[in-house]
């Protein structure tokens, strides 16, 4: 194991934070969780890990190399969690965070509230910038079986 790397998302080691999940070897045990390590694959572009940790019906509707272009662009200094909210309902939650990241010419802040669902005991972000070309009593894009109008959609 690669020890005494930072891990971007500022929480420690890489080892012991972050890098278990890029790996695989767990799962984000909260969205806050996976919130970070999202992050840090952002700032490692490690992009297959940023498509898999998208809601399953929005996965394929991602473009792979605008996130790509996005992580690289940009360097990512700090990762601050400003409030988590786990229990929205039995399946979501939410994240509010400032992603701070140098652009080449001057440091911004990239403030979002984000949405997260379980599904079968996996964290997945929900994307707001996917179009859905579906109506809203199609199955969710999560995997619920719900209808996505009473699943997802009231966080979209
Ligand atoms: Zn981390
Ligand atoms: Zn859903």
């Amino acid at each position: 194991m690669s020890s005494a790397i930072q891990c971007p998302c500022g929480q420690g080691d890489y080892a012991n934070c972050c890098e278990p999940l890029h790996l695989k070897l767990t799962v984000a045990q909260s969205a806050e969780q996976l919130m970070r390590s999202r992050y840090s694959a952002f700032a490692q572009q490690q992009i297959d890990y940023l498509i898999e940790t998208t809601a399953l019906g929005q996965q394929p509707s991602l473009d792979r190399v605008a996130i790509r272009e996005w992580s690289q662009r940009n360097q990512w200094l700090k990762l601050e969690v400003i409030q988590h909210l786990p229990k929205l309902d039995k399946t979501h939650a939410s994240v509010e965070f400032k992603a701070h990241y140098h652009d080449g010419n001057t440091v911004q802040v990239h403030h979002e509230l984000s949405y997260f669902v379980q599904h079968q005991g996996q964290w997945y972000f929900l994307d707001p910038t996917v179009d859905h070309h579906f109506t809203m009593k199609q199955p969710c894009i999560c995997g619920s079986g719900k209808k996505f109008k009473q699943c997802c959609a009231q966080f979209l």
